[in-house]
């Protein structure tokens, strides 16, 4: 069976980059993500790393101009033939402006949002009980409050733009187990009998 690419959004501590793994492993996607791309990006020692570190450690949105080229010459680099699941990309209105004008150019059929709802104090308990090697540089307090403060300014806002294009949007409540939800966004695709 051939799969719809899929864009995998929820707010931070949703769970959304585990599930994009678990499916990745599971049904044969390509990831595509831009949390970790720009997390490697951050680790070079360069002006270009040096920035996107400073945006990173603050919890802000990474400009634009940067994220775009990066994430178009990743999708560029996967062959049509396969599937991808694209983690947090697009995250606010000109991202997904972006999209909407190079997809046709790769040669993908239509795409699915898979959406990873889950409340606000659920998402700052998860994120400040992170730890160890799960632990990243954004999860401090304040960069934990200006990541659900963007997410809720300007990606709930891209979401809506998007049902109004018609996307299929699937929603997901991410306040289960993470094989719980893994197995709801399963039958949600409709990638499993139910
Ligand atoms: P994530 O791992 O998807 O939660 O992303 C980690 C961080 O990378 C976010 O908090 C942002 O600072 C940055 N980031 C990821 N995706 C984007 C994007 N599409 N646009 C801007 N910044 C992003």
């Amino acid at each position: 069976m051939s799969r719809p690419d899929l864009i995998i959004l929820g707010p931070q501590g949703s769970g959304k980059g585990t599930q994009a793994k678990l499916l990745c492993d599971k049904l044969g996607y390509v990831y595509v993500g831009s949390g970790d791309t720009l997390r490697d990006m951050a680790r070079k020692d360069s002006e270009l790393g040096r920035k996107v570190r400073s945006y990173l450690e603050a919890g802000r949105l990474v400009p634009d101009e940067i994220v775009m080229p990066v994430l178009e010459e990743k999708l560029r680099s996967v062959p049509a033939s396969q599937p991808v699941l694209i983690d947090g990309f697009a995250r606010r209105l000109p991202q997904y402006e972006f999209l909407k004008k190079i997809w046709p150019a790769l040669g993908r059929n239509d795409y699915q949002v898979l959406f990873i709802e889950l409340s606000e104090d659920e998402s700052v308990k998860r994120l400040a009980s992170r730890s160890g090697i799960e632990k990243r540089e954004d999860d401090q307090p304040e960069a934990i409050k200006k990541r659900l403060q963007w997410f809720r300014q300007e990606t709930l806002p891209m979401i809506e733009a998007m049902k109004r294009d018609g996307i299929k949007l699937i929603r997901i409540d991410g306040a289960p187990s993470i094989e719980e939800v893994h197995g709801e966004i399963l039958q949600k695709l409709e990638l499993v009998e139910t």
